[in-house]
Order: structure tokens, then C-alpha cells, then sequence
């Protein structure tokens, strides 16, 4: 796969947990494909993605209950 920010072939995707908002707003999306380039190092996602991310996020679509740990840096 090219790279959309230096053109270089070798991108690929892989799946990662992103977290958003924080307290009683927190959701966590797991399996989020990003875009990583081993050459520029950069990672990013597609518009499809940050479209559906979008959808996710104000429907919490597909959202389940789950007791998770979470602790917060304080240093
Ligand atoms: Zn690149």
C-alpha cells in the first residue's frame, strides 16, 4: 500500500484502541485501522475511517458494557 504522506510503498494497516472523551463520556473503539508508514513513520487514518469513527462516536453504535481498569498519570 502507498503511503498518502510520502508517497513510498509499504504502508499498511493496522489495528489499534483509541480513546475519546474522558469520565462518564469515555469510549474506547477497538480494532480502529490506521495507516502506518514505515518510512515517514507517520500514522493516519483514512476519511472512511474518521467518517465511521464519527458515526461510532454520536451513536455509540455497537457500544457494550464493560468493567475496564483505568488509571490516570498523575506525576
Ligand atoms: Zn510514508
Amino acid at each position: 500500500m502507498q503511503c498518502d504522506n510520502c508517497g513510498k510503498e509499504g504502508a499498511f494497516i493496522r489495528k489499534v484502541t483509541k480513546t475519546f472523551g474522558k469520565g462518564d463520556d469515555l469510549l474506547v473503539i477497538e480494532d480502529v485501522p490506521i495507516i502506518h508508514c514505515p518510512h515517514c513513520h507517520e500514522n493516519y487514518l483514512t476519511a472512511e475511517t474518521v467518517h465511521e469513527l464519527d458515526d461510532i462516536r454520536r451513536a455509540r453504535k455497537g457500544a457494550t458494557r464493560r468493567s475496564v481498569d483505568v488509571s490516570i498519570f498523575a506525576a
